[in-house]
């Protein structure tokens, strides 16, 4: 039964007790609900109530289905064959398979990101109680949690509420797992649909977790001016001891940073972090620095910088320990899902645990209290830090010299490289006393190891190169701004107009790892690209990181010198991971307080407004994680199309929008009800870009929607057949698609561009007010 079903709404009611008034019943707990706003048809959405919607994506954006494996091995009646429509012994065919694995990996990454949330929400109810309001941005934000408004109808006030919305996100996603198995759902479009659900509780669990720990810890509200912070290798100050915190869950950096400021220590010990925890520790003490993204992880533990390691969930190195024990560090795990084979330390008193770990009596522990985390890691920090003398797991530069001389040339190291690197040639150089192409080749190394457990000669290749670039890495320095979280009301209210009317040309979103090689690079590089431009760009994660690693002439990176705001020529970052909801939450807010469409429980019309309305790209630039797979399919399924890097056919499917098949490209006329072309805007809705410049021309196509105004689609047009013709030099082969009428052409190019509508006898379109929606027509043709 839904949980919807359960409720009860009652406006008035006079009883003998009293009069009763805005109460609602809801599985049998009194809520007291005060919003005026009416119920949508959707609140709480079961597993199939967004179907139609879905399916009204699925038909116009094809799944492309790519196997990487033929078979299916899932369960004991396999293998199965599933080539050449074969069909496996449960009579499973291959699309059926390849979008069940896909909702699996959406399952995993909803899961990772709710669980988060729910660890964050019980620990901030214990440290600050059930009533603990919520704020993310006092009166700069009213709508401050939108997707959790739209998706559940309920306006989420304090974390107990929060508890609420987690119970819903966790019921669902239990239904979706549950139909992976074999014998269950068996079609594709479903499994489709069922992704797209995944990708939704994806967003509500992370704007769960992220407005719970912006109120608790008073991380930036919503500020534009967040402070800047340090990033880079070369941050910390090697004569302190150093604290690494890894992960993405927060509170126990936190407890290491508290500890330090209530025992008059924190300008004693160094503080830094890798990936999302490095990113939300900056969000609440501007002094904690932030080494880099997920793939920094081997080259800064082998540098030996770190006396002790914390790590919590998410994105960690499975062989952190063994990394850790190399460079003699303690590693200290926090979270019962990543407990590492450590013992369970919890109850132990911490003077014992601590002479335990500084003795190397045990290489670490599993801690699980979070008083007792910041004692321990910081007394182990500056205990460890006289004895180990900043040992490294690294050669010297001779000692690369004399291993590399011991490398059999059989090329093992390359071919197991994600990024086919040309090892074995910068190793025959190192032989002969050049390093210069083993450096080089860290610039274009995700820190994988894979080429290391390759290599027969046990050859540490990665840190080879770690040795060769040394002398940069201590020099890297830059400056990210922290993660602001929500974007203002008055925000939205200043863009809202110019993007639904293309005037503003798109939002993009750089989201994810951009762990491909040089992608840090181009990923700064298109951000600024379309800065320039006026695009809104906004990023978040290990993708914000990277994108600061980057100085101009000046020494300035993007941070300093773009503004934080969410506006034309603005580059921010949200956040963590978990602050992608900000972003969605941004286009759900342009519906709602720039159009005023009603949000509660009201999907399908703001995905339908989103889709039609505005112009937002998400680009992903490196190879992923599950929860990469459901934070996108949280945006497809509002209408917002992602673009990845080439590393994103691993996904094993596409959602492609065919050009060419005018039929797919109608929409009705909200004004008439008439169905009326409106060409292919946007053309995909999941799409994989070869390369940078590839990436370049489909972001301000994509960015392109029904309901531009002929100046807006002008803009929209001017960036696209302009970047086209920089990158490829010629004029793009589908703009008559694109061109409505004679004032959508940009007007210096109007004479070349109207020869080639000649030429493709191109006729002129109305611009109907669009929805794919018959409830929201408002006139039915007679
Ligand atoms: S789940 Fe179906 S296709 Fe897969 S191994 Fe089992 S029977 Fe074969
Ligand atoms: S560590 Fe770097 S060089 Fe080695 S396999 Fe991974 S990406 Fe390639
Ligand atoms: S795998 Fe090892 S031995 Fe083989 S080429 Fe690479 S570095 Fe040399």
């Amino acid at each position: 039964m839904s949980k919807k079903t359960l409720r009860l709404k009652i406006d008035e009611l006079k009883t003998s007790l009293g009069d009763i008034k805005n109460f609602e019943l809801s599985i049998g707990k009194i809520i007291e609900e005060a919003w005026e706003e009416e119920f949508g048809p959707t609140p709480f959405p079961s597993t199939s109530d967004l179907r139609s919607w879905d399916l009204k994506l699925i038909e116009k954006y094809k799944p492309f289905y790519m196997p990487f494996c033929d078979v299916c091995c899932l369960c004991t009646m396999g293998k199965c064959d599933l080539t050449k429509d074969k069909r496996g012994a449960c009579g499973l065919n291959m699309a059926a398979q390849q979008s069940r694995i896909v909702l699996l990996a959406c399952c995993i990454g909803a899961a990772t990101h709710t669980a988060h949330a729910r660890h964050l929400v019980e620990h901030l109810i214990e440290k600050y109680g059930r009533k603990f309001l919520i704020d993310v941005g006092g009166v700069s934000v009213e709508v401050e949690a939108p997707i959790i408004r739209l998706v559940c109808g309920i306006r989420p006030k304090t974390l107990e509420d929060l508890e609420d919305v987690l119970d819903y996100v966790e019921k669902e996603i239990v239904q979706l797992l549950s139909a992976t198995h074999t014998g269950q759902e068996g079609s594709f479009i479903d499994f489709e649909s069922k992704i797209f659900h995944a990708g939704m509780l994806d967003h509500v669990a992370m704007e769960a977790a992220d407005i719970a720990q912006i109120s608790a810890y008073g991380f930036p509200k919503a500020d534009p001016e967040a402070p800047l912070i340090e990033i880079g290798f070369g941050v910390v100050d090697k004569s302190k001891p150093t604290i690494l915190v890894i992960g993405h869950n927060v509170p126990s950096a936190i407890s290491i940073v508290d500890y330090l400021e209530d025992n008059g220590l924190r300008d004693k010990v160094e503080v830094c972090g890798i990936c999302c925890t490095a990113h939300d520790l900056s969000r609440y003490d501007s002094k904690a620095k932030i080494i880099g993204p997920i793939s920094w992880q081997l080259r800064f533990i082998r540098s030996g910088i770190p006396d002790v390691i914390v790590v919590d969930e998410q994105c960690i190195r499975a062989d952190a320990l063994i990394e850790a024990q190399k460079i003699k560090a303690p590693l200290i795990a926090t979270s019962e899902k990543n407990c590492l084979g450590l013992l369970d330390k919890t109850a132990d008193q911490p003077a014992e645990v601590i002479k335990d770990l500084v003795d190397g009596k045990i290489p670490g522990a599993l801690i699980l209290d979070n008083d007792k985390i910041g004692e321990i890691a910081v007394k182990t920090a500056l205990l460890t830090a006289s004895n180990r003398v900043k040992f490294k797991s690294i050669p010297d530069v001779q000692g690369v010299i004399e291993e590399a001389k011991k490398c059999r040339k059989c090329n093992e190291c390359s071919r197991a490289c994600p990024n086919n690197l040309p090892i074995p040639k910068a190793i025959e150089e190192a032989s002969k006393g050049g390093l210069k192409d083993l450096a080089e080749l860290l610039d274009l190394c995700i820190g994988c190891g894979r080429c290391e457990s390759a290599c027969p000669g046990n050859l540490p290749i990665h840190s080879f190169m770690v040795v060769a670039a040394e002398k940069k890495l201590k020099e890297e320095k830059f400056k990210v701004r922290a993660g602001r979280g929500a974007i203002q009301d008055i925000e939205i209210r200043q863009v809202g107009s110019p993007i639904v009317l293309g005037e503003i040309p798109g939002v993009i979103a750089f989201v994810g790892c951009a762990n491909y090689p040089k992608s840090g690079r181009e990923v700064a590089e298109m951000a600024e690209e379309f800065a320039k431009r006026n695009y809104i760009i906004v990023s978040s994660g290990c993708a914000a990181m990277s994108m600061a690693m980057y100085k101009n002439e000046e020494g300035k990176t993007i941070y300093e010198m773009y503004p934080g705001v969410f506006d034309a020529g603005g580059i921010s970052n949200v956040g963590s991971c978990v602050s992608n909801s900000h972003i969605a939450g941004a286009a759900i807010k342009i519906a709602s307080i720039f159009a005023r469409r009603k949000l509660r429980g009201n999907y399908e019309e703001i995905a339908d407004y989103i889709l039609n309305r505005v112009g937002a790209v998400g680009v992903g630039w490196g190879a992923m994680s599950q929860k990469a797979a459901s934070i996108a399919s949280g945006f497809w399924r509002l209408g917002i199309p992602v673009i990845v890097g080439p590393h994103g056919f691993k996904y094993r499917r596409m959602l492609l929008g065919r050009k060419e098949r005018k039929e797919d490209w109608y929409v009705y006329d909200a004004r008439s009800g008439e169905k009326v072309y409106v060409g292919p805007a946007p053309e995909h809705l999941f799409y994989s870009a070869e390369n940078k410049e590839e990436a370049m021309v489909m972001i301000p196509k994509l960015c392109m929607r029904p309901n531009d105004t002929t100046k807006g689609r002008a803009i929209k047009l001017t960036n696209y057949i302009d970047l086209h013709k920089k990158i490829y030099g010629t004029l793009p082969d589908d703009i008559y698609m694109f061109i409505r009428t004679v004032a959508d052409i940009p007007i210096t190019m109007k004479d070349e561009v109207l020869k080639f509508l000649k030429e493709k006898e191109w006729e002129e379109n109305i611009i109907p007010d669009p929805t794919l929606l018959p409830r929201l027509i408002r006139k039915r043709r007679e």
